[in-house]
Formats: structure tokens, C-alpha cells, sequence
């Protein structure tokens, strides 16, 4: 394996921003991993795991440290053979994401089929606990392998041990930093059929019975590329340079409706929402941002809102810098604060 030296980040991510990283290296095997770690220990650097660079925002002046590519074993997917009326896959952590749903769909497998079309690669899959069009990966995964970067020895999680939730596992709050996914185990029901329950798949199924997960899988990355969610091999579209949604739904208490009310003028009951606890709702970023006066295809600078969607800030000329994507997002953030008094998270991860 070779450790390069300055080598820009911008075309390793899917925002096409970024400086260099001082250190970089692609590992396709754990003893590639293990010999990047100990580069980066008796060097005194910082690592950082990179997987597709989708969910990612590097900063202009790029990483002092070594930035680790976990493309392990990308073209290896392991199926064993069914039990109990259960079908596990193993796969690799460098495999990428949208090419393992199209094989279980086209396995006729239910449980992943609506996160077709997500960038990146698997082993970033359980880091937020990638979701859309009402499925989450955490409802399909049985076990996480990963690497102790402390200790450098391998330790599998089961799915209780990741602490999923919205956005959300182990590996992006409590234990972040601490492990390198190495492969993801992905169980499914082999007589289960898809259930939908997102309104836009249910809208585009309304005449068609029994949908199969392949039909489901074509029809979920028909609507993203509709919405500038879904990567073309091109890089000719403008609104598909994003990170995909920039902001997480905020979550907060179901008093808040009467703050937005009385912000807006409207009547409670206007405000898109879903309860997610006995007090708590989760409110809808996008209809906030709007409601605060950015439009899809706002633009600050070099730095826009896509034409497409409301939450992917692009850099839709191609030249935006992290500090053009910064500002628009400060733009936003700090008018959704003041209106609303509710403070909107960054979904990327951003690296400096
Ligand atoms: C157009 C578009 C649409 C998107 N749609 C969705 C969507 O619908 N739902 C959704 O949830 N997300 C979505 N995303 C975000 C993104 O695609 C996912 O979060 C994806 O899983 C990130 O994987 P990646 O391999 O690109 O990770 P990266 O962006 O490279 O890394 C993200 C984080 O994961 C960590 N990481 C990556 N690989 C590993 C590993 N092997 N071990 C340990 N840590 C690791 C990194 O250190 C970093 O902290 C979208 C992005 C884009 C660009």
C-alpha cells in the first residue's frame, strides 16, 4: 500500500471541495489498515477514516493527518446460506452502497430497497444510520465488524450495541473515532414482502399491486433524481455537487409548534410534523428554511440551494470553496435561530 503525500481532498468527496490531505492511503485489506495506523502513530498524525466522501464537508485548508480510505475488499460479498427463514449477507466496507441494494433487490430481498440511490460506501452505512423514504439501514443490519483503533484488534457490535437512532450510532457520537468498520452484516426475512409507507412511493405505486423490492429500488432513484439526490456519473449537473441533505430534521418539544405559530402567523395545526415521543415532534428542516425566506436555488456567492431540494446546499459553480458552503450555512442557520428559536444541525461531517 503507498502513503501519498498532499493529495486534494475535493475529488474524494461528492461536494468537489476541499484542500489536501498531508497524508493519504487507500486500504483494500485490514493489513493495509494496520499498517496505515501504525504510519500514522509513529508519526504523530491524525487519522481520519474516509469511506465514498459523501457525507463530508473538508475544510479548504485541508488535514494535517493521515486520511485512510477504508475501501476494503470492494468487489467480495459473502451470502450464507439460509436459516431459520433468514438470509445474512457479509460485506466489505468498501462496497459500494447503491450496488449491494440493487443485488438484494434483485434477490427479491425486502429491507433496504428505499436506500437506493444513497452515495458511499457500506461501511459508512451504520456511521449515521442512513435512512430515506421510510426505511433505516439500522432495521436490516445484524452486525457491525470493525477495528479498536486503540488496541488493533477486531470486535464485532450487534445491532443493540450501535446505539441507532435518527442519524445517529455509536460510531458518530459516544465511540466516534474509536473504530474502523471493516464489514456489515445484513440480515433479511426471505418471505417478507416491501411495506410502504412513504407518501411519494405510495404515490407512485397507487396503481400498481405488490410492488417488487427490484421495482421499488428503480422507483426510488427515479424520485431522488428528480429531487438532485441521486450522483450521475456526470459531474455536468450543478445540482448534484452536494452532500446530500445538509441539515438533520430538528427534533424538538411539541410546545415549539406555538412559537412557530405565532412566528408565522398560521394556525398550529398548518405546520408539517411527526410526533416522535410523548412530548417531542420531529419538524420538517426543509419546510423551515423555506418558511425563513430561502427558496430551492437561493444562491450566496458561489454557494446555492439546489434547484431540486430545499436541504442540499451544492456548489453549483463548481468553484465554491468550504468557506462559501460555511457562510450560506451560517446565512441559514442564523435566520431559523431568530425566527424560530430552533437551531439546525449540520448532517456532514466536517473534517479540518
Ligand atoms: C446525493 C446524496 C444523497 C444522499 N442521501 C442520503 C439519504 O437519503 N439518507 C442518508 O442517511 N444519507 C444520505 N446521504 C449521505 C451519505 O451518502 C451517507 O451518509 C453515506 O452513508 C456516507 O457514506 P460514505 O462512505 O460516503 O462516508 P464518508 O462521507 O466518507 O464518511 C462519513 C463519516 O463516516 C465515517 N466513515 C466512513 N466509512 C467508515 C468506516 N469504514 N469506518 C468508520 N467510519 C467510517 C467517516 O469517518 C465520516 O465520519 C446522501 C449524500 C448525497 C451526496
Amino acid at each position: 500500500m503507498q502513503i501519498e503525500q498532499n493529495i486534494p481532498l475535493a475529488p474524494y468527496t461528492t461536494l468537489r471541495i476541499g484542500g489536501p490531505a498531508r497524508y493519504f492511503a487507500q486500504a483494500t485489506t485490514e493489513a493495509d489498515l494496520i499498517e496505515a495506523i501504525t504510519f500514522a502513530r509513529t508519526n504523530d498524525l491524525p487519522l481520519f477514516i474516509l469511506g465514498g466522501g459523501s457525507n463530508l464537508l473538508v475544510s479548504d485548508a485541508g488535514f494535517p493527518g493521515l486520511v485512510l480510505q477504508a475501501a476494503l475488499a470492494p468487489n467480495a460479498l459473502h451470502i450464507a446460506p439460509p436459516i431459520n427463514g433468514e438470509i445474512t449477507y457479509t460485506v466489505p466496507a468498501g462496497y459500494d452502497w447503491d450496488a449491494f441494494v440493487l443485488a438484494t433487490s434483485q434477490a427479491g430481498l425486502t429491507g433496504i430497497e428505499s436506500l437506493a440511490g444513497i452515495p458511499g460506501m457500506v461501511g459508512g452505512s451504520p456511521v449515521q444510520n442512513i435512512g430515506a423514504y421510510g426505511q433505516e439501514v439500522s432495521q436490516t443490519i445484524s452486525a457491525v465488524h470493525a477495528l479498536d483503533l486503540e488496541t488493533l484488534t477486531p470486535r464485532t457490535f450487534s445491532r443493540e450495541d450501535c446505539g441507532f437512532a435518527y442519524r445517529t450510532s455509536i460510531f458518530n457520537s459516544t465511540h466516534r473515532n474509536r473504530y474502523i468498520i471493516t464489514a456489515v452484516e445484513f440480515t433479511f426475512a426471505l418471505a417478507a414482502t416491501p411495506t410502504l409507507t412513504y407518501a411519494d412511493l405510495k404515490k407512485h405505486f397507487a396503481a400498481t399491486t405488490n410492488p417488487t423490492p427490484l421495482e421499488i429500488y428503480e422507483a426510488v432513484r427515479a424520485i431522488r433524481r428528480t429531487k438532485g439526490m441521486l450522483i450521475l456519473p456526470t459531474d455536468a449537473e450543478p445540482d448534484f455537487r452536494s452532500a446530500g441533505s445538509f441539515f438533520k430534521n430538528p427534533i424538538v418539544p411539541a410546545a415549539t409548534l406555538n412559537h412557530i405559530a405565532v412566528a408565522l402567523s398560521i394556525a398550529p395545526e398548518k405546520i408539517p410534523h411527526w410526533p416522535t415521543g410523548p412530548h417531542e415532534i420531529k419538524l420538517p428542516a426543509a419546510w423551515l428554511i423555506e418558511q425563513a425566506g430561502f427558496p430551492k436555488g437561493f444562491t450566496q456567492g458561489n454557494a446555492a440551494i439546489s434547484t431540486c431540494h430545499t436541504l442540499a446546499l451544492v456548489n453549483h459553480s463548481g468553484q465554491a470553496t468550504c468557506a462559501d458552503l460555511l457562510a450560506l450555512r451560517d446565512t441559514i442557520t442564523q435566520k431559523v435561530q431568530s425566527l424560530f428559536e430552533i437551531p439546525l444541525h449540520q448532517e456532514p461531517v466536517y473534517l479540518s
